[in-house]
């Protein structure tokens, strides 16, 4: 029986060099262990251009669900690590011929440790002919069934049939910091898991109207944010009470620019927060045309508010692709519960579709919003959010 003891985890092409690509390598090093940290028994190792985790009996296909989420992985295979001699090697290779059931192979060895007394080649040789003579497998180096892949490492040699995908991207948080504005909608969490793919950290900021938001609009914020901190570990979530400010705008605006002049200020409370957590950027979940505050016209008037840039990952995607990584990511069932954000509470009937900066700012000379800015980040809360397990059964 072959013995799939031990992960080999592959991070691809690296563009980057030196102090970059040791940062790239440390941080991947502590996501993948904090990613399988409620996995007992594991032990996890280094090197240049590799990291291992020896199961030591843990169940594989947890650990394959895990890894598949980590950004930066490029590959992964459940190897059988074997001591670095050739009759260990033949070994290890035979046994994964002896139990297929495909037809044609063909060998791929990388040799790290140049001070192996064989090359690549002969060590393909040597395994191929060991298993031709042991089986009816034949070769085929064009379109092989199966690929037994050999890893010579200095003491160790690791030996797979599979390579299993990873998610690409950078590990999470190696890019920096972003501020996301994150809502209970379907497309701010996958606004999350987007930038994380990126590399960049995560931390969000929420804005809720009580006592018209629910406590349970407010729950599932926290709960979705929770989720995504699955791919990054903790997640903090800014709660910023946007009650007054709304009612001011209603009183002073009316409906049609009701909601350009409430996403303003909340870009303007967005990049405070920013500045004040070492945010470089904002986050939102915004795409093009979707709704009447997502015109171009509309993005331009909002954006005109703010210095920093907005990083908006969806912006071209249908709502069709933003669902289906939603479920995905497993965040959808949560975000259709119906409980009303505060844009929807006060959903205005006629929305301006071409807002202008001129008639924004001749509304907003109309009210004294900045003591109320001041107010609402004052009294700003913080709730760290992490991922628990056992919410996944819950859905
Ligand atoms: P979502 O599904 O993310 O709620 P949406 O399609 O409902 O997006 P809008 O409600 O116009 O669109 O919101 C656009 C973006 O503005 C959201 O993706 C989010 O980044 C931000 N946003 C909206 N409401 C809030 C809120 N209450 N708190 C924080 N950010 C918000
Ligand atoms: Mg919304």
């Amino acid at each position: 029986m072959v013995n799939y003891d031990t992960v080999l985890i592959r991070f691809g092409e690296l563009s980057t060099k030196g102090k970059n690509r040791k940062d790239f390598i440390g941080r991947l090093y502590s996501n993948v262990k904090y990613m399988l940290r409620n996995i007992e028994g594991l032990e996890f190792r280094k090197t240049y251009d590799r990291i291992y985790v020896r199961l030591n009996g843990a169940d594989p296909e947890i650990v394959r669900e895990k890894l598949q989420k980590v950004f930066g992985i490029s590959s992964f295979s459940f190897t059988e690590r074997v001591d670095s001699n050739m009759e260990a090697i033949t070994g290890a290779c035979l046994r994964i011929a002896e139990e297929t059931d495909k037809k044609t192979f063909k060998m791929i060895t990388r040799r790290h440790d140049k001070s192996f007394p064989l090359r690549s080649d002969d060590i393909n040789r040597q395994c191929a002919a060991v298993i031709l003579k042991n089986t009816d497998l034949k070769v085929d180096v064009h379109e092989p069934e199966l690929s037994i892949r050999v890893e010579v490492q200095e003491n160790d040699t690791y030996i797979t049939s599979e390579k299993i995908k990873g998610a690409g991207g950078f590990p999470a948080g190696i890019n920096g910091k972003v501020l996301l504005m994150l809502s209970g909608g379907i497309d701010s969490p996958v606004a999350a898991y987007e930038l994380m793919k990126r590399g960049l950290r995560v931390e969000a900021v929420h804005f809720a109207s009580p006592p018209y938001t629910s406590e349970n609009a407010k729950q599932k914020v926290l709960d979705l944010a929770a989720m995504v901190s699955e791919y990054q570990g903790h997640l903090p979530v800014h709660l910023i009470n946007f009650t007054d400010i709304q009612l001011a705008i209603y009183k002073t605006a009316g409906d049609p620019y009701a909601v350009t002049l409430m996403r303003r200020m909340m870009f303007r409370l967005a990049q405070a927060v920013a500045e004040k957590y070492g945010c470089l950027a904002i986050g939102t979940g915004e795409s093009v045309g979707q709704v009447a505050s997502q015109t171009l016209e509309s993005i331009a008037c909002i954006n005109s508010v703010v210095t920093m840039p907005v990083l908006r990952p969806l912006i071209c995607m249908d709502k069709l692709e933003i669902i289906d990584i939603a479920k995905q990511i497993g965040t959808y069932e949560t975000s259709i519960l119906p409980f009303e954000d505060c844009c929807t509470i006060f959903d205005p009937k006629n929305p301006v579709t071409k807002p202008t900066t001129k008639k924004s700012e001749f509304f907003e000379a109309r009210f004294d919003w900045q003591p109320m800015l001041d107010k609402a980040l004052e009294e700003m809360q913080t709730v760290i959010t992490e991922y628990r397990e056992e919410q996944e059964e819950f859905l």
